[in-house]
C-alpha cells in the first residue's frame, strides 16, 4: 500500500499521487510513533482530527472527538481550528467543508464512498424530483453535496424522526436515499413521504435468520438495531436508534447483554462505555464479515499522518454547491436545537 519511500518534491508530486492512488503513498519513516507524531503535527498545525465511531479502534483514540454523523457535524460547525481532518467516508468530509469553507478540509483516503451516498447519483435524483415538484425534499446526510444542494433540509439518524414530525404539516415530502430509514422515519412520525430506493450496504446484509438463532444462544440479549437495517430486523429489535442512541442505550440500560446491529466499530465505544456488559455483534446474511464497512475501513494511522504531513487529500467544492447545501444542514442543525436534540 505504501510503496513509496521517499517524500515527494513538490506539491504538483503530491497531487499527481492522490490523483493516481486516492492517497499520498509514502511511506511514514521508519520506527516512528504514530500516535505521538500524529498528535505533534495536530498541536504544529492547529489541526482537529474527527473520527467517526465506525473507524477502526486506534483512530478512535486518537481522535479529537469521535461521533456520529449529527455530533459530527455539529464538531465541523463549531471548531476553531485551522484544518479538519476527517476519518470517515467522503460524504462526512463534504459535509464539514460545506460547514467550514474557510478551512483545509482533508480526509485520509479519497476512496472511502459510502454505498447509500453512491446510490443517489445527483443527476438521477433531479430527474427523480422533477416529477414531484410539489414537494420539499428531506435528505439523509449520507449524500453527496450535489444532492444536499437540491433539499429542503438535511436529517440524521438521531434526528430524522422528531425533524421530520415537526416539518409544517401541509408540507409534501421526498425522503432520500435510504429507504429503510425512510420506512421507519414515516412509521415513527405518521408522515407520509416518497421513498428514493436506496440502501447502505453493511446495514441490509443483516439477516433476521441468523440474528434468531443468535438469540437462541443468548437468550437474554437485547437485540438493537440501526435504522438503516431491513424491516425484518427492525421488527424484532428491543431498542432502535442512531449510532449514538445505540451506545447510550448500551450504558444506560440495566440489561447485561446485548445483540448489536449495525457496524461493528461501534463496539469500541460500547465496551469503553460499559465494560461491564457483553456485546454480540449481530451476524450478516453470508459468512462473511460484510456487516463491516470497507470505505470506512479505509482509512488507517499511516493515511491520517501523511494526510497531515503533506495537507492531501483535500475536500474542495465549487462555492455554488456549498452556498446551496449549506442552508439546509443549517437547517437542521437550528431544528435539532431547537428539538433539544443537540445541545445550544
Ligand atoms: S456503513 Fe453504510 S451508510 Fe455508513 S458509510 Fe458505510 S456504506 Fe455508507
Amino acid at each position: 500500500m505504501f510503496h513509496i519511500s521517499t517524500a515527494p518534491l513538490n506539491r504538483e508530486q503530491i497531487q499527481k499521487w492522490v490523483e493516481e492512488y486516492g492517497y499520498v503513498p509514502v511511506e511514514p519513516p521508519l520506527g516512528i510513533d504514530l500516535f505521538a507524531e500524529i498528535e505533534r503535527v495536530k498541536k504544529e498545525k492547529n489541526a482537529i482530527l474527527l473520527a467517526h465511531y465506525y473507524q477502526d479502534a486506534d483512530i478512535q483514540d486518537i481522535a479529537d472527538f469521535v461521533g456520529d454523523s449529527l455530533e459530527l457535524s455539529q464538531k465541523a460547525a463549531q471548531t476553531q481550528a485551522d484544518i479538519i481532518v476527517f476519518a470517515g467516508v467522503h460524504f462526512m468530509a463534504e459535509t464539514a467543508k460545506i460547514l467550514n469553507p474557510t478551512k483545509k478540509v482533508l480526509i485520509p483516503d479519497l476512496n472511502a464512498g459510502c454505498s447509500l451516498s453512491d446510490s443517489c447519483p445527483p443527476e438521477r435524483f433531479a430527474q427523480f424530483k422533477a416529477q414531484y415538484p410539489e414537494y420539499k425534499v428531506v435528505s439523509y446526510i449520507n449524500t453527496s453535496a450535489a444532492v444536499k444542494a437540491m433539499s429542503d433540509i438535511i436529517v440524521t439518524s438521531s434526528n430524522a424522526a422528531a425533524i421530520v414530525q415537526a416539518l409544517p404539516a401541509d408540507w409534501k415530502l421526498i425522503f432520500a436515499p435510504d429507504k429503510n430509514l425512510g420506512a421507519y422515519v414515516m412509521h415513527k412520525s405518521g408522515r407520509e413521504m416518497v421513498l428514493w430506493d436506496g440502501v447502505c450496504m453493511v446495514h441490509t446484509i443483516f439477516s433476521y435468520q441468523k440474528i434468531r438463532q443468535l438469540r437462541e444462544k443468548y437468550p437474554d440479549a437485547l437485540l438493537i438495531a440501526h435504522p438503516e437495517c431491513e424491516p425484518s430486523v427492525l421488527e424484532h429489535a428491543d431498542f432502535i436508534g442512531s449510532t449514538s442512541a445505540l451506545l447510550n442505550y448500551v450504558v444506560q440500560s440495566p440489561a447485561k447483554q446485548f445483540i448489536v446491529a449495525t457496524e461493528p466499530g461501534i463496539l469500541h465505544q460500547m465496551r469503553k462505555r460499559a465494560p461491564d456488559k457483553d456485546l454480540v455483534a449481530a451476524p450478516s446474511e453470508y459468512s462473511c464479515s460484510c456487516n463491516t464497512c470497507p470505505h470506512m475501513k479505509l482509512n488507517t494511522l499511516e493515511k491520517i499522518y501523511n494526510a497531515l504531513i503533506y495537507e492531501a487529500p483535500e475536500v474542495t467544492l465549487d462555492e455554488q454547491t456549498i452556498e446551496l447545501a449549506r442552508r439546509p444542514i443549517e437547517r437542521m442543525l437550528e431544528m435539532s436545537r431547537a428539538l433539544g436534540i443537540l445541545k445550544k
